[in-house]
Protein backbone atom coordinates (compact mmCIF):
# COMPACT_ATOMS: atom_id res chain seq x y z
CA UNK A 1 0.00 0.00 0.00
CA UNK A 2 0.93 3.55 -0.19
CA UNK A 3 1.44 5.88 2.96
CA UNK A 4 0.97 9.85 1.90
CA UNK A 5 2.16 12.63 4.28
CA UNK A 6 1.19 15.66 2.62
CA UNK A 7 2.70 15.56 -0.97
CA UNK A 8 5.35 12.74 0.24
CA UNK A 9 4.67 9.70 -0.56
CA UNK A 10 6.23 5.78 0.29
CA UNK A 11 5.12 2.72 -0.36
CA UNK A 12 4.50 -0.31 2.96
CA UNK A 13 4.85 -3.73 2.10
CA UNK A 14 1.25 -5.89 2.31
CA UNK A 15 3.46 -8.44 4.13
CA UNK A 16 5.78 -7.23 6.35
CA UNK A 17 4.88 -3.00 7.07
CA UNK A 18 8.34 -2.41 5.89
CA UNK A 19 8.77 0.97 4.00
CA UNK A 20 10.34 2.37 0.87
CA UNK A 21 13.63 3.54 1.44
CA UNK A 22 12.74 7.09 0.11
CA UNK A 23 10.46 8.63 2.21
CA UNK A 24 11.73 11.81 1.79
CA UNK A 25 10.41 11.05 -2.25
CA UNK A 26 7.69 13.41 -3.00
CA UNK A 27 7.58 12.45 -6.85
CA UNK A 28 5.45 9.59 -6.86
CA UNK A 29 6.78 8.18 -10.21
CA UNK A 30 10.35 8.69 -9.48
CA UNK A 31 9.67 6.95 -6.23
CA UNK A 32 7.98 4.05 -7.83
CA UNK A 33 11.15 3.43 -10.13
CA UNK A 34 13.77 3.47 -7.53
CA UNK A 35 11.48 1.09 -5.42
CA UNK A 36 11.00 -0.88 -8.61
CA UNK A 37 14.99 -1.01 -9.33
CA UNK A 38 15.35 -2.33 -5.28
CA UNK A 39 13.38 -5.22 -5.98
CA UNK A 40 9.91 -4.34 -4.91
CA UNK A 41 6.97 -6.16 -6.49
CA UNK A 42 3.34 -4.29 -7.15
CA UNK A 43 0.60 -6.20 -8.31
CA UNK A 44 -3.19 -5.77 -8.54
CA UNK A 45 -5.36 -7.85 -6.43
CA UNK A 46 -9.08 -7.15 -6.91
CA UNK A 47 -9.73 -3.09 -6.78
CA UNK A 48 -6.06 -2.58 -4.62
CA UNK A 49 -2.45 -2.60 -5.24
CA UNK A 50 -0.27 -4.87 -3.42
CA UNK A 51 3.63 -4.17 -2.50
CA UNK A 52 5.68 -6.47 -1.74
CA UNK A 53 9.16 -5.58 -0.41
CA UNK A 54 12.38 -7.04 -1.28
CA UNK A 55 12.79 -9.37 1.32
CA UNK A 56 9.25 -10.67 1.50
CA UNK A 57 9.64 -11.73 -2.23
CA UNK A 58 11.45 -14.72 -1.59
ZN1 LIG B 1 8.03 -6.93 3.47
Amino acid sequence: MINRYGTRVELVCNECGGTSADEDQDDFEIMIEDAKRDGWVFFKQGRNWKHICPDCRE
